[in-house]
């Protein structure tokens, strides 16, 4: 049974969704203004291998996750750049959806622009002014936490806590409580910024109201996960809870709240000004994406990740173990069933499933793997492993590499034809026909592939 950490709860739950085997996940997506750097990478490789973990599972997963093209870092990046907020929008929009395509982060189901939900951010708006959880200030229309009893549940703070805490960041507006927030900004009326005709006149969107207008136009009101990274506890989820629990009366808007620990670089928060601040581009451009996957899910998802100077030699370390053990065994000759050295894998795929169980605990999942390929080692030293654990050993590293995707090294995989031919030559040497396992090498080699013979048999390589 999968028990997940759930933050409005504050403990760890049974995970039971709310309709059989489908599962709604919403996770926040990015503000798209910059190139994305490899804090979000952590967040949203955790989420994939999450849905990933979940489809596995048996789940039907819909993975829906927002794109806000609409905000004012946007607006303000533009004007520093006598751009188009629109420019600044698609082309940072294009560079996230490339990075994550290069991260193998696939599993989202829909992407959903901000923009593209006016019309369903206007009506959420008007069902909250109605029954007046929102109201009209001279700027724009807001929300007023005074009104929603349960605000603050999800962070654990009290009303006027967190009216302190936001009053720091929207000081100037004339609200009912300093906590308000906004739903609907009137236009300021600077022709660079963006407007929509509205029922209060021209205007955009609040953040908080862009991702529950979205997750109420496929999920509904009520769905079972929702995510993102620690920071967007509050006040954005909160105040997305706010508005959705008030408008439909129903709750919880979300069953399970997962949140993602921040990762910082050599101890501090990126910034570039600190001259740590990594971008997934710059970091993909000297290492394999898998290498930044592996990094991520070494560390359990809720934990600060401290990304310091030898994270990638170690990482690269551990993973060169898990590319010689696959070479070895691919390449090392099968017993016959009859055989006595039988290895038995079920203990292994138990503890993987038990421990990715237990809240996604995916760097104890990286430790049952390194238990496995240190039992199987020797047996492969000792010259063979029975032939039906060595396909179920690489079929069980297929099946996590799905979910984690750094287990195989795409560029150094070797295609079946090559496989054939190094049978073939294998064949040849043991009839002791050295002059055809020449040429059969040449052949391999002539393919872009090396072989080395070795104790435990040859070890190919691509060139
Ligand atoms: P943003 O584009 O800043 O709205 O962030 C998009 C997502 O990335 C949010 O879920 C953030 O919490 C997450 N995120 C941003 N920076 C980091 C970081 N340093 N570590 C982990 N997650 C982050």
């Amino acid at each position: 049974m999968l028990k997940i950490y759930n933050t409005l709860a504050n403990k760890k739950e049974s995970f039971k969704p709310s309709r059989d085997k489908r599962i709604g996940l919403f996770v926040c997506g990015p503000t798209v203004y910059d190139f994305p750097h490899i804090g979000h990478a952590r967040t949203y490789i955790v989420f994939d291998a999450i849905a990933k973990y979940l489809k596995d599972s048996g789940f039907n997963v819909f993975y829906l996750q927002n794109i806000t093209d609409i905000d004012d870092k946007i607006i303000n990046r533009a004007k520093e750049k006598n751009v188009l907020w629109k420019t600044i929008a698609r082309n940072f929009e294009k560079e996230y959806l490339k990075d994550m395509k290069d991260l193998g982060v696939n599993s989202v189901s829909k992407y959903a622009r901000a923009t593209k939900h006016i019309k369903e951010i206007i009506d959420q708006i008007r069902w909250l002014i109605k029954p007046k959880y929102a109201y009209k200030s001279s700027d724009g229309i807001y929300f007023d936490i005074s009104k929603f009893k349960k605000y603050g549940a999800l962070s654990g703070r009290t009303v006027l806590q967190a009216e302190d805490a936001v009053s720091r960041i929207d000081e100037a507006t004339k609200k009912r409580n300093k906590g308000d927030f906004c739903l609907w900004k009137f236009w300021s009326k600077d022709k660079s910024e963006p407007k929509w005709k509205s029922p209060w006149g021209l205007g955009r969107p609040g953040w908080h109201i862009e991702d529950t207008a979205i997750a109420q136009k496929y999920f509904g009101f009520q769905y079972d996960m929702h995510g993102g990274g620690m920071d967007l506890i509050f006040p954005h989820h909160e105040a997305e809870i706010a508005q959705m629990e008030s408008l439909s009366g129903k709750s919880p808007m979300a069953k399970y709240w997962l949140h993602t620990g921040f990762l910082s670089v050599g101890g501090q928060k990126m910034s570039k000004s600190l001259g740590n601040f990594i971008t997934i581009r710059d970091f993909l451009k000297s290492n394999p994406a898998r290498i930044l996957r592996y990094i991520v899910l070494k560390s359990h998802y809720r934990s600060p990740l401290n990304y310091e100077k030898d994270t990638i030699f170690n990482a690269r370390n551990d993973l060169e173990r898990i590319a010689e053990f696959i070479e070895k065994i691919q390449n090392v000759k099968s017993r016959s069933q009859n055989d006595k050295e039988k290895f038995k894998i079920d203990k292994f795929k138990k503890d993987f499933w038990t421990v990715m169980n237990d809240d996604f605990n995916t760097p104890k999942a990286i430790s049952v793997i390194f238990e496995m390929i240190r039992e199987i080692n020797p047996l492969l030293d000792r010259g063979g492993i029975e032939k039906e654990a060595k396909k179920e050993i690489l079929n069980f590293l297929k099946t996590i590499d799905k979910i984690f995707g750094f287990i195989f090294d795409a560029k150094k995989e070797v295609p079946e034809n090559i496989r054939k031919l190094v049978k073939k030559r294998d064949g040849a040497r043991q009839k002791k026909d050295w002059a055809l396992a020449d040429k059969i090498r040449k052949e391999i080699e002539a393919l872009g592939f090396k072989i080395k013979d070795t104790q435990s048999g040859p070890k190919i390589r691509k060139i």
